[in-house]
């Protein structure tokens, strides 16, 4: 029996690039955002079939800044592939 694991997704994204960051991330743009999630929906699609995920947890980054359809575009993908 495997035990389930969580899934972090990093939002690459922000409103602006605080110089102070360490973190990764970019300037908001709504077409390299697009882009994003629909890589990210294709990758969870492909993850192996052993694998057991019970919780998504998104950070980044902005998540927030994220359109909600992109969003659940991500969300919708790992309800399709996991047991949430
Ligand atoms: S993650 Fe926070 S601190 Fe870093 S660039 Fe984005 S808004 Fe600024």
């Amino acid at each position: 029996m495997s035990i389930p694991a969580g899934l972090y997704v990093h939002v690459p994204f922000c409103a602006v690039k605080c110089p102070y960051c360490d973190f990764y991330s970019n300037p908001y743009r709504r077409e390299r955002a697009e882009a994003y999630a629909a890589r990210v929906a294709e990758n969870i699609a492909a993850y192996p079939a052993e694998l057991s995920v019970d919780t998504v947890y998104f950070g980044g980054g902005t998540p927030s800044i994220l359109p909600p359809p992109l969003l659940g575009q991500m969300l919708h993908a790992a309800r399709r592939r996991f047991s949430l």
